[in-house]
Protein backbone atom coordinates (compact mmCIF):
# COMPACT_ATOMS: atom_id res chain seq x y z
CA UNK A 1 0.00 0.00 0.00
CA UNK A 2 1.27 3.38 -0.79
CA UNK A 3 0.91 6.90 0.66
CA UNK A 4 0.06 10.12 -0.68
CA UNK A 5 0.53 13.72 0.19
CA UNK A 6 -2.14 16.00 0.96
CA UNK A 7 -0.66 18.58 -1.01
CA UNK A 8 -0.87 15.93 -4.27
CA UNK A 9 2.51 17.48 -5.76
CA UNK A 10 5.16 14.44 -4.11
CA UNK A 11 4.79 10.89 -5.32
CA UNK A 12 3.19 8.32 -3.49
CA UNK A 13 5.85 6.23 -1.48
CA UNK A 14 5.77 2.82 0.97
CA UNK A 15 5.50 3.09 4.96
CA UNK A 16 8.98 2.62 5.04
CA UNK A 17 9.87 6.02 3.38
CA UNK A 18 6.45 7.99 4.96
CA UNK A 19 7.96 7.16 8.21
CA UNK A 20 11.59 7.83 7.29
CA UNK A 21 10.93 11.13 4.85
CA UNK A 22 8.29 12.85 7.81
CA UNK A 23 6.78 15.05 5.60
CA UNK A 24 6.45 14.71 2.05
CA UNK A 25 8.86 16.87 -0.31
CA UNK A 26 5.59 19.00 -1.16
CA UNK A 27 5.11 19.92 2.60
CA UNK A 28 2.20 18.01 2.59
CA UNK A 29 1.06 15.19 5.25
CA UNK A 30 1.19 12.02 4.46
CA UNK A 31 -1.94 9.65 3.89
CA UNK A 32 -2.74 6.11 2.96
CA UNK A 33 -4.50 4.80 0.15
CA UNK A 34 -7.17 2.45 1.86
CA UNK A 35 -7.95 2.43 5.44
CA UNK A 36 -9.28 -1.21 6.21
CA UNK A 37 -11.83 -2.42 7.86
CA UNK A 38 -11.05 -4.77 11.91
CA UNK A 39 -12.56 -7.55 11.92
CA UNK A 40 -15.94 -8.11 13.90
CA UNK A 41 -13.88 -10.31 16.92
CA UNK A 42 -11.59 -7.36 17.48
CA UNK A 43 -14.00 -5.82 19.24
CA UNK A 44 -14.12 -8.31 21.85
CA UNK A 45 -10.16 -8.29 22.68
CA UNK A 46 -9.89 -6.93 26.22
CA UNK A 47 -5.50 -7.01 26.24
CA UNK A 48 -4.25 -3.24 25.15
CA UNK A 49 -1.53 -4.76 23.12
CA UNK A 50 -3.03 -7.55 21.75
CA UNK A 51 -5.85 -5.09 20.44
CA UNK A 52 -3.06 -2.32 19.61
CA UNK A 53 -1.51 -5.62 17.14
CA UNK A 54 -4.59 -6.32 15.27
CA UNK A 55 -4.85 -3.14 14.56
CA UNK A 56 -1.06 -2.21 13.67
CA UNK A 57 -1.73 -5.53 11.20
CA UNK A 58 -4.98 -3.34 9.31
CA UNK A 59 -3.09 -0.29 8.92
CA UNK A 60 0.32 -1.04 8.10
CA UNK A 61 -0.94 -3.39 5.59
CA UNK A 62 2.02 -5.73 6.06
CA UNK A 63 5.02 -3.01 5.86
CA UNK A 64 6.77 -4.39 8.64
CA UNK A 65 6.46 -8.60 9.58
CA UNK A 66 4.04 -9.16 12.46
CA UNK A 67 6.71 -10.86 15.06
CA UNK A 68 8.37 -7.35 14.40
CA UNK A 69 5.66 -5.66 15.23
CA UNK A 70 4.33 -7.43 18.00
CA UNK A 71 7.67 -6.30 19.39
CA UNK A 72 7.74 -3.13 18.76
CA UNK A 73 4.23 -2.90 20.51
CA UNK A 74 4.91 -4.87 23.32
CA UNK A 75 7.74 -2.40 23.85
CA UNK A 76 6.21 0.80 22.90
CA UNK A 77 2.83 0.33 25.52
CA UNK A 78 4.51 -1.39 28.59
CA UNK A 79 1.85 0.84 30.64
CA UNK A 80 -2.07 1.11 31.89
CA UNK A 81 -4.70 2.59 29.95
CA UNK A 82 -7.25 3.06 32.40
CA UNK A 83 -10.70 4.26 32.03
CA UNK A 84 -12.61 5.88 34.71
CA UNK A 85 -16.67 6.80 35.46
CA UNK A 86 -16.51 10.00 36.61
CA UNK A 87 -19.59 11.46 36.86
CA UNK A 88 -23.46 10.72 35.14
CA UNK A 89 -22.21 9.04 31.57
CA UNK A 90 -18.83 10.72 31.26
CA UNK A 91 -15.88 8.72 31.30
CA UNK A 92 -11.90 9.55 31.27
CA UNK A 93 -9.74 7.35 29.19
CA UNK A 94 -6.25 8.20 31.05
CA UNK A 95 -3.53 8.43 28.46
CA UNK A 96 -0.95 9.66 30.88
CA UNK A 97 0.25 6.69 32.32
CA UNK A 98 3.61 6.64 29.68
CA UNK A 99 6.78 7.61 30.70
CA UNK A 100 6.68 11.41 30.57
CA UNK A 101 2.76 11.49 31.60
CA UNK A 102 1.40 12.57 28.75
CA UNK A 103 -0.50 10.65 25.62
CA UNK A 104 2.13 11.66 23.59
CA UNK A 105 4.38 8.92 24.97
CA UNK A 106 2.01 6.65 22.45
CA UNK A 107 2.71 8.61 19.42
CA UNK A 108 6.66 8.82 20.29
CA UNK A 109 7.32 5.89 21.03
CA UNK A 110 5.71 3.71 18.50
CA UNK A 111 7.64 5.94 15.99
CA UNK A 112 11.11 5.61 17.63
CA UNK A 113 10.93 1.61 17.20
CA UNK A 114 9.47 2.07 14.01
CA UNK A 115 11.69 3.73 12.55
CA UNK A 116 14.74 2.39 14.22
CA UNK A 117 13.42 -0.66 12.88
CA UNK A 118 13.46 0.64 9.87
CA UNK A 119 16.71 2.06 9.55
CA UNK A 120 18.20 -1.15 10.81
CA UNK A 121 16.47 -3.14 7.95
CA UNK A 122 18.27 -0.43 5.40
CA UNK A 123 21.23 -0.56 7.10
CA UNK A 124 21.17 3.60 8.21
CA UNK A 125 21.29 5.87 10.73
CA UNK A 126 19.96 9.60 10.83
CA UNK A 127 19.81 12.45 13.76
CA UNK A 128 17.09 13.52 14.94
CA UNK A 129 16.46 17.48 15.55
CA UNK A 130 14.24 18.53 17.99
CA UNK A 131 12.91 22.01 18.85
CA UNK A 132 10.87 22.11 22.36
CA UNK A 133 9.58 24.94 23.97
CA UNK A 134 8.93 21.94 27.22
CA UNK A 135 6.85 19.45 26.37
CA UNK A 136 7.06 17.82 23.48
CA UNK A 137 11.11 17.38 23.73
CA UNK A 138 10.97 15.09 26.68
CA UNK A 139 8.09 12.43 25.05
CA UNK A 140 10.50 12.78 22.28
CA UNK A 141 13.65 12.05 24.15
CA UNK A 142 12.07 9.59 26.34
CA UNK A 143 10.78 7.85 23.16
CA UNK A 144 13.89 7.59 21.85
CA UNK A 145 16.10 7.15 24.48
CA UNK A 146 18.24 3.86 23.63
CA UNK A 147 17.49 3.44 20.19
CA UNK A 148 20.71 1.90 18.02
CA UNK A 149 20.39 4.11 14.78
CA UNK A 150 19.27 7.44 15.73
CA UNK A 151 20.80 10.46 17.69
CA UNK A 152 18.50 12.72 19.00
CA UNK A 153 19.68 16.51 19.58
CA UNK A 154 16.76 18.79 21.55
CA UNK A 155 17.38 22.41 21.21
CA UNK A 156 15.63 24.39 24.36
CA UNK A 157 15.57 27.71 25.32
CA UNK A 158 17.66 28.48 28.47
CA UNK A 159 16.03 29.70 31.39
CA UNK A 160 12.41 29.04 29.94
CA UNK A 161 11.57 25.82 30.42
CA UNK A 162 10.48 24.42 33.81
CA UNK A 163 12.91 23.03 36.05
CA UNK A 164 11.17 19.71 35.82
CA UNK A 165 11.35 20.01 32.06
CA UNK A 166 14.99 20.76 31.87
CA UNK A 167 15.76 17.92 33.78
CA UNK A 168 13.59 15.36 32.01
CA UNK A 169 15.22 16.80 29.06
CA UNK A 170 18.64 16.69 30.19
CA UNK A 171 19.48 13.68 32.30
CA UNK A 172 19.18 10.70 30.02
CA UNK A 173 22.35 10.93 28.71
CA UNK A 174 23.41 8.03 26.21
CA UNK A 175 21.71 8.75 22.40
CA UNK A 176 20.27 11.86 23.53
CA UNK A 177 22.34 15.04 23.83
CA UNK A 178 20.49 18.71 24.60
CA UNK A 179 21.64 21.74 23.83
CA UNK A 180 20.72 24.76 25.90
CA UNK A 181 20.41 27.70 23.80
CA UNK A 182 21.01 31.20 24.48
CA UNK A 183 17.84 32.53 23.16
CA UNK A 184 14.00 31.98 22.48
CA UNK A 185 12.22 28.77 21.55
CA UNK A 186 11.57 30.70 18.20
CA UNK A 187 15.63 30.91 17.75
CA UNK A 188 15.63 27.24 18.66
CA UNK A 189 13.13 26.43 15.61
CA UNK A 190 14.85 28.80 13.50
CA UNK A 191 18.40 26.65 14.23
CA UNK A 192 16.28 23.61 13.42
CA UNK A 193 15.06 24.67 9.79
CA UNK A 194 17.96 26.31 9.38
CA UNK A 195 19.87 23.02 9.60
CA UNK A 196 17.60 21.13 7.12
CA UNK A 197 18.12 22.95 4.46
CA UNK A 198 21.69 23.64 4.55
CA UNK A 199 23.03 21.10 1.37
CA UNK A 200 26.48 21.18 3.11
CA UNK A 201 25.09 19.73 6.17
CA UNK A 202 22.89 17.51 4.46
CA UNK A 203 25.77 15.79 2.55
CA UNK A 204 27.30 14.85 5.39
CA UNK A 205 24.90 13.91 7.92
CA UNK A 206 21.62 12.14 7.97
CA UNK A 207 18.97 14.76 9.22
CA UNK A 208 15.49 13.88 10.04
CA UNK A 209 12.48 15.11 12.58
CA UNK A 210 10.62 13.13 14.81
CA UNK A 211 7.42 16.01 13.64
CA UNK A 212 4.39 15.28 15.12
CA UNK A 213 2.77 14.95 11.60
CA UNK A 214 4.96 11.79 10.86
CA UNK A 215 2.06 8.78 9.88
CA UNK A 216 3.81 6.59 12.46
CA UNK A 217 2.99 9.16 15.41
CA UNK A 218 -0.56 9.03 14.23
CA UNK A 219 -1.73 5.36 13.44
CA UNK A 220 -1.01 4.75 17.76
CA UNK A 221 -3.02 6.91 19.00
CA UNK A 222 -6.16 5.32 17.24
CA UNK A 223 -5.54 1.78 19.05
CA UNK A 224 -6.35 3.64 22.16
CA UNK A 225 -10.15 4.41 20.72
CA UNK A 226 -11.13 0.94 19.49
CA UNK A 227 -10.06 -0.30 23.02
CA UNK A 228 -12.20 2.52 24.75
CA UNK A 229 -15.02 0.98 22.94
CA UNK A 230 -14.18 -2.58 23.47
CA UNK A 231 -14.44 -1.24 27.61
CA UNK A 232 -17.78 -0.01 27.08
CA UNK A 233 -19.38 -2.63 24.55
CA UNK A 234 -21.48 -4.64 26.95
CA UNK A 235 -23.50 -2.27 28.06
CA UNK A 236 -23.58 0.06 24.69
CA UNK A 237 -23.46 -0.03 21.04
CA UNK A 238 -22.11 2.90 20.07
CA UNK A 239 -19.78 5.83 22.12
CA UNK A 240 -18.97 9.55 21.84
CA UNK A 241 -15.42 10.37 22.25
CA UNK A 242 -14.22 14.03 23.28
CA UNK A 243 -10.41 15.19 22.18
CA UNK A 244 -9.30 18.31 23.71
CA UNK A 245 -7.04 19.51 20.46
CA UNK A 246 -4.64 21.37 19.24
CA UNK A 247 -2.53 19.93 16.25
CA UNK A 248 -5.50 18.10 15.87
CA UNK A 249 -3.23 14.69 15.48
CA UNK A 250 -5.19 12.65 18.16
CA UNK A 251 -8.72 13.60 16.96
CA UNK A 252 -7.47 12.76 13.31
CA UNK A 253 -6.44 9.76 14.62
CA UNK A 254 -9.84 8.67 16.31
CA UNK A 255 -11.41 9.47 12.99
CA UNK A 256 -8.78 6.73 11.28
CA UNK A 257 -10.66 4.07 14.17
CA UNK A 258 -14.33 4.84 12.89
CA UNK A 259 -12.88 4.21 9.57
CA UNK A 260 -11.69 0.97 10.54
CA UNK A 261 -15.58 0.35 11.51
CA UNK A 262 -15.46 1.09 15.50
CA UNK A 263 -18.87 2.41 16.36
CA UNK A 264 -17.72 6.04 17.27
CA UNK A 265 -21.24 8.19 16.57
CA UNK A 266 -19.62 11.38 17.37
CA UNK A 267 -16.36 13.36 18.32
CA UNK A 268 -16.15 16.18 20.54
CA UNK A 269 -13.60 18.38 19.25
CA UNK A 270 -12.66 20.64 22.17
CA UNK A 271 -10.18 23.48 21.88
CA UNK A 272 -9.54 26.79 23.95
CA UNK A 273 -9.69 30.26 22.51
CA UNK A 274 -7.33 28.59 19.70
CA UNK A 275 -10.90 27.49 17.82
CA UNK A 276 -9.79 27.23 14.20
CA UNK A 277 -11.32 24.12 13.59
CA UNK A 278 -14.59 24.63 16.20
CA UNK A 279 -15.21 27.76 13.98
CA UNK A 280 -14.50 26.12 10.81
CA UNK A 281 -16.83 23.36 11.82
CA UNK A 282 -19.82 26.01 12.33
CA UNK A 283 -18.72 28.29 9.04
CA UNK A 284 -17.06 26.77 6.75
CA UNK A 285 -14.10 28.92 6.90
CA UNK A 286 -10.52 27.57 7.63
CA UNK A 287 -9.27 30.83 8.86
CA UNK A 288 -5.23 29.75 10.72
CA UNK A 289 -3.65 32.88 12.66
CA UNK A 290 -1.27 32.95 15.32
CA UNK A 291 -2.18 31.14 18.55
CA UNK A 292 -2.62 33.00 21.66
CA UNK A 293 -1.27 31.97 25.07
CA UNK A 294 -3.86 30.11 27.62
CA UNK A 295 -3.57 27.29 30.74
CA UNK A 296 -3.99 24.36 28.32
CA UNK A 297 -0.81 25.32 26.47
CA UNK A 298 0.23 22.35 24.42
CA UNK A 299 -3.26 23.04 22.82
CA UNK A 300 -2.01 26.90 21.68
CA UNK A 301 -1.77 25.67 18.34
CA UNK A 302 -3.27 27.90 15.59
CA UNK A 303 -2.44 26.54 12.26
CA UNK A 304 -3.58 22.85 13.24
CA UNK A 305 -1.40 20.91 10.70
CA UNK A 306 -3.85 17.79 10.82
CA UNK A 307 -6.75 19.62 9.35
CA UNK A 308 -5.32 18.59 5.89
CA UNK A 309 -5.82 15.59 6.88
CA UNK A 310 -9.15 15.77 8.54
CA UNK A 311 -10.13 17.22 4.87
CA UNK A 312 -8.59 13.90 3.16
CA UNK A 313 -10.77 11.76 5.26
CA UNK A 314 -14.17 13.48 4.44
CA UNK A 315 -13.36 14.55 0.39
CA UNK A 316 -12.80 18.55 1.21
CA UNK A 317 -16.45 18.57 2.42
CA UNK A 318 -17.86 20.43 5.52
CA UNK A 319 -21.30 19.38 5.84
CA UNK A 320 -19.96 15.60 6.17
CA UNK A 321 -17.22 16.56 8.44
CA UNK A 322 -19.25 18.26 10.40
CA UNK A 323 -22.10 15.38 11.20
CA UNK A 324 -18.89 13.12 12.54
CA UNK A 325 -17.63 16.07 14.65
CA UNK A 326 -19.10 18.91 16.77
CA UNK A 327 -16.71 21.67 17.94
CA UNK A 328 -16.75 23.74 20.85
CA UNK A 329 -14.06 27.00 22.23
CA UNK A 330 -13.66 26.65 25.85
CA UNK A 331 -11.65 29.91 27.74
CA UNK A 332 -9.33 29.81 30.95
CA UNK A 333 -11.28 31.10 32.71
CA UNK A 334 -14.14 28.10 32.00
CA UNK A 335 -11.19 25.88 32.53
CA UNK A 336 -10.17 26.69 35.77
CA UNK A 337 -14.20 26.36 36.76
CA UNK A 338 -14.05 23.29 35.36
CA UNK A 339 -11.41 21.85 37.58
CA UNK A 340 -12.22 23.72 40.95
CA UNK A 341 -16.27 21.87 40.07
CA UNK A 342 -15.49 18.50 39.70
CA UNK A 343 -12.75 18.12 41.99
CA UNK A 344 -15.55 19.21 44.48
CA UNK A 345 -17.92 17.37 43.17
CA UNK A 346 -15.73 14.03 42.33
CA UNK A 347 -12.62 14.75 44.21
CA UNK A 348 -11.07 13.75 40.66
CA UNK A 349 -8.47 16.63 39.43
CA UNK A 350 -8.24 17.28 35.98
CA UNK A 351 -5.09 18.57 34.31
CA UNK A 352 -6.36 21.71 32.31
CA UNK A 353 -6.11 20.26 28.40
CA UNK A 354 -8.53 17.69 30.09
CA UNK A 355 -10.49 20.23 31.88
CA UNK A 356 -11.46 21.65 27.99
CA UNK A 357 -12.47 18.67 27.30
CA UNK A 358 -14.61 18.25 30.25
CA UNK A 359 -16.18 21.39 30.02
CA UNK A 360 -17.01 20.78 26.24
CA UNK A 361 -18.61 17.29 27.30
CA UNK A 362 -20.81 19.18 29.18
CA UNK A 363 -21.72 21.52 26.99
CA UNK A 364 -22.68 18.73 24.57
CA UNK A 365 -24.53 16.88 27.19
CA UNK A 366 -26.79 20.44 27.67
CA UNK A 367 -27.45 20.95 23.90
CA UNK A 368 -28.07 17.59 22.83
CA UNK A 369 -30.16 16.70 24.95
CA UNK A 370 -29.51 14.30 28.17
CA UNK A 371 -27.91 12.14 25.89
CA UNK A 372 -27.65 8.38 27.23
CA UNK A 373 -24.65 7.20 24.77
CA UNK A 374 -21.42 6.90 26.85
CA UNK A 375 -18.75 9.82 26.16
CA UNK A 376 -15.30 9.16 26.81
CA UNK A 377 -13.05 12.48 27.07
CA UNK A 378 -9.56 11.81 26.64
CA UNK A 379 -7.08 12.93 29.07
CA UNK A 380 -4.39 13.78 28.06
CA UNK A 381 -1.79 14.66 30.95
CA UNK A 382 -1.74 14.04 34.19
CA UNK A 383 -2.30 16.87 36.28
CA UNK A 384 1.09 17.14 38.34
CA UNK A 385 2.66 18.21 35.07
CA UNK A 386 0.42 21.22 35.67
CA UNK A 387 0.54 21.47 39.70
CA UNK A 388 1.15 25.29 39.65
CA UNK A 389 -1.85 26.40 38.34
CA UNK A 390 -3.86 23.69 39.92
CA UNK A 391 -3.09 24.43 43.66
CA UNK A 392 -3.98 27.68 42.66
CA UNK A 393 -7.31 26.70 41.48
CA UNK A 394 -7.94 24.30 44.28
CA UNK A 395 -5.84 24.54 46.54
CA UNK A 396 -4.85 20.82 46.84
CA UNK A 397 -1.14 19.74 46.51
CA UNK A 398 -0.61 17.42 43.43
CA UNK A 399 1.73 14.28 43.77
CA UNK A 400 4.22 14.00 41.24
CA UNK A 401 4.10 10.09 40.11
CA UNK A 402 6.88 8.65 41.56
CA UNK A 403 8.29 7.14 38.32
CA UNK A 404 8.49 10.81 37.24
CA UNK A 405 10.06 12.39 40.07
CA UNK A 406 12.91 10.52 39.98
CA UNK A 407 14.06 12.68 37.05
CA UNK A 408 14.86 15.41 39.56
CA UNK A 409 17.63 13.03 41.19
CA UNK A 410 19.29 12.75 38.58
CA UNK A 411 21.93 15.17 37.28
CA UNK A 412 21.53 17.86 34.38
CA UNK A 413 24.18 17.23 31.47
CA UNK A 414 23.38 20.10 28.83
CA UNK A 415 25.97 21.22 26.05
CA UNK A 416 25.49 25.81 26.03
CA UNK A 417 25.41 27.15 22.34
CA UNK A 418 24.60 30.42 21.01
CA UNK A 419 21.58 31.37 18.58
CA UNK A 420 24.00 32.08 15.93
CA UNK A 421 23.66 28.95 13.26
CA UNK A 422 27.62 29.03 12.61
CA UNK A 423 28.25 27.89 16.38
CA UNK A 424 25.51 24.74 16.04
CA UNK A 425 26.41 23.90 12.41
CA UNK A 426 29.78 23.96 13.89
CA UNK A 427 28.57 21.77 17.07
CA UNK A 428 26.81 19.09 14.36
CA UNK A 429 30.11 18.37 11.98
CA UNK A 430 31.97 18.04 14.87
CA UNK A 431 29.64 15.37 16.15
C1 LIG B 1 -0.15 17.75 22.35
C2 LIG B 1 -1.18 17.82 23.43
C3 LIG B 1 -2.55 18.02 23.15
C4 LIG B 1 -3.06 18.26 21.75
O1 LIG B 1 -3.00 17.13 20.94
P1 LIG B 1 -3.07 17.29 19.35
O2 LIG B 1 -2.86 15.93 18.81
O3 LIG B 1 -1.97 18.25 18.97
O4 LIG B 1 -4.40 17.85 19.03
C5 LIG B 1 -3.44 18.03 24.21
N1 LIG B 1 -3.02 17.87 25.48
C6 LIG B 1 -1.72 17.68 25.79
C7 LIG B 1 -1.33 17.53 27.22
C8 LIG B 1 -0.75 17.65 24.78
O5 LIG B 1 0.54 17.47 25.12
Amino acid sequence: MKYYSTEGKSEKVSFERAVINGLAPDRGLYFPERIGVLDKKVFDIDNFQTLSFEIAKVLLDNAIPDNTLKTIIDSSFNFSVPLNKIDKNIYILELFHGPTAAFKDFGARFMAYTLNYLLARENKKVTILVATSGDTGSAVANGFYGMENIDVIILYPSNKVSHFQEKQLTTLGGNITALEVDGTFDDCQKLVKDAFVDSDLNSKISLSSANSINIARLYPQSFYYVWAYNLLKKENDEIICCTPSGNFGNLTAGLLAKKLSTPINKFIAATNINDVVPEYLDTGIFSPRSSKKTHSNAMDVGNPSNFARMLELYDGNRDKMAKDIVGFKVTDEETLSTISDVYKRTNYILDPHTAVGYFACEKFIKNSGNNKLPIVLLSTAHPSKFSEIIEKTINVKVDIPSELKKVLEKEKVSIKVSNKYDDFKNFLMGK
